[in-house]
């Protein structure tokens, strides 16, 4: 039987990846379901191509576009939010990829648990607002959730066979993006042309910052303490700027297990599908004959502050890891469209964590309330600073 798996997101620089796996993998993946926000000319080429049951496209306007597109090829077009959180409950869907970037993906990770279909999760940023409500409902629901971040994806392989022995750390490692070894003072006039080109991985345009500025590698954090139940106390970040080391783990008897590969996304996204089987891939292997000096060195972050904010709402928990992420997609978007300076990102990110009001239980609705609160609140710091 082949397993039937709905790509939210597909559009995507995962989504992209992960229907490369499928095609690459046909015997063994299908896809049932293709979502996108607004990029329907994508999404109608890929729907030709891998024939799902149904699309959604989350920008009605673009409906009926999609519609005239695949209506005749019997495959069913649906548009709007409503109909991107439903779509995951399908009965012929096997496993759902989570890979619409942003808050914007909570609702249909949530929805993906709540119908008992198991997850292949990259957004990470559900993990980041809601790690608490969503690993709660994964257990209470029996969903397995897959990482598919390649440093969450290394760890779940290095605790494979592991069974009941704990952890007594992990080492969470970050090539240290394009401008790793910079001061603060040589980043003042960062161009977002500068920031996207990242020296290992190409991804879309939100993660890019995201890694630039170390913020990635700290929501990281946060996904791999809801992921693997951890203290904050016991992830470690290390900068291993030749990205072979995916990460680590390390365990009571002071052994330190690692994976390692070429960078390339489509291996963790594989695996998360085939799990717990490997399945074979053409890609290059590592030569270690060509990586004589695989180098590990401390995060610094008094220059990228990012990453010692998302410690301090980890540390604090409640709503402020939402109001954190809420700041930084507004401040990241703030940022390609030339509004904001690479360095004043953190300082927008620091101010919304402590204007907005501390929830130390929140529910749903206080997630939802507080995301809204903080976009408004960061938006209106970036307005009164032009
Ligand atoms: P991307 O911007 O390339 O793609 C995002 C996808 O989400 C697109 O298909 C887009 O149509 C969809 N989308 C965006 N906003 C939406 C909305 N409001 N409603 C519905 N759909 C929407 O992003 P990406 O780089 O593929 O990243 C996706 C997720 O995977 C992010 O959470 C990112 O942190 C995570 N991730 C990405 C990589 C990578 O290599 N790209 C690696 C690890 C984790
Ligand atoms: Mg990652």
């Amino acid at each position: 039987m082949k397993r039937r798996i709905a790509i939210l997101g597909s559009t995507g620089s995962i989504g992209r990846q992960a229907l490369d796996v499928i095609r690459t993998h046909g015997e063994h993946f299908e896809a049932e379901v293709l979502t996108a926000n607004n990029n329907a000319q994508l999404l109608i080429e890929q729907a030709l191509e891998f024939s799902p049951n149904a699309v959604v496209i989350a920008d009605e306007s673009a409906y009926s576009m999609v519609k005239e597109a695949l209506e005749p090829h019997d495959i069913k077009v649906f548009a709007g939010e409503e109909a991107l959180a439903s779509i995951v409950e399908m009965e012929t869907i096997d496993l759902v990829l989570a890979a619409i970037v942003g808050f914007a993906g909570l609702k249909s990770t949530m929805h993906a648990i709540e119908s008992g279909k198991q997850l292949a999760l990259a957004n990470k940023e559900s993990l980041v607002v809601a790690g608490d409500l969503i690993t709660a409902l994964a257990r209470e629901k029996a969903v397995n959730i897959y990482p598919v971040d390649s440093e969450h994806s290394a760890i779940f392989q290095c605790l494979a066979g592991e069974f009941h022995n704990p952890v007594e750390k992990i080492y969470l490692t970050a090539s240290g993006g394009p401008f790793y070894g910079k001061t603060g003072l040589e980043l003042e006039n960062t161009t977002s042309a500068e920031a996207l080109n990242h020296p290992k991985w190409n991804m879309g345009n939100k993660i890019t910052i995201d890694s630039a500025t170390l913020m990635n590698k700290g929501l990281e954090v946060i996904e791999a303490r809801w992921l693997f139940n951890l203290k904050p106390s016991q992830i470690e970040v290390v900068v291993h700027p030749q990205s072979i080391i995916h990460s680590m783990v390390q365990f009571c008897d002071g052994s330190v297990k690692a994976q390692m590969g070429i960078p390339d996304m489509k291996l963790p996204i594989q695996y998360a599908f085939s799990y717990p089987a490997r399945l074979k891939t053409d890609t290059p292997r590592i030569d270690f004959g060509m990586h004589s000096g695989l180098t590990f060195g401390k995060p610094d972050t008094e220059t990228f502050r990012c990453l010692a904010l998302a410690y301090e709402a980890l540390n604090t928990g409640g709503n402020v890891p939402c109001i954190m992420n809420a700041a930084n997609e507004i401040a990241v978007s703030a940022f390609l469209d030339g509004q904001l300076g690479f360095n004043e990102i953190p300082g927008i990110i620091e101010q919304c964590m402590q204007k907005i009001t501390f929830i130390a239980k929140p529910g749903m609705n206080e997630y939802s309330d507080t995301d809204r609160e903080a976009r408004l609140v960061a938006a209106d710091l970036i307005k009164t600073k032009i």
